[in-house]
């Protein structure tokens, strides 16, 4: 199922204004929270486990924001930033509906 055009929407305007502090060391970025509106918006949950499959049927079990293409945490960290939500740390456990399987 294709993202819808809100969820697009957000998806790229949160990569276009983040793309400016790609190169900068995220480590004390904040934590993104799943009240977040556009973590809201794009289903994102701390634990993938938790993902509301109705809502958000792109989802398949073993997709993780580790082993998705937008992750920029290093390999075996608990947390890293998605450029997806301007730099801000996310689950390494968690998903959300911009998931994209890492090449
Ligand atoms: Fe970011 Fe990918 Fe995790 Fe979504 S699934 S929060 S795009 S790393």
């Amino acid at each position: 199922m294709p993202l819808s055009r809100r969820c697009f929407m957000i998806l790229a305007a949160s990569v276009a204004s983040s793309a400016v502090f790609s190169t900068e060391s995220r480590a004390d970025a904040p934590v993104l929270a799943e009240s977040d509106p556009t973590a809201q918006a794009l289903g994102y949950r701390m634990d993938a486990f938790k993902v509301d499959k109705t809502k958000f049927p792109r989802f398949q079990t073993g997709q993780t924001c580790a082993n998705c293409q937008l992750y920029q945490g290093k390999s075996g960290s608990a947390m890293g930033p998605c450029p997806t939500y301007g730099g801000k740390l996310v689950n390494a456990k968690g998903w959300c509906n911009a998931y994209v399987k890492k090449a």
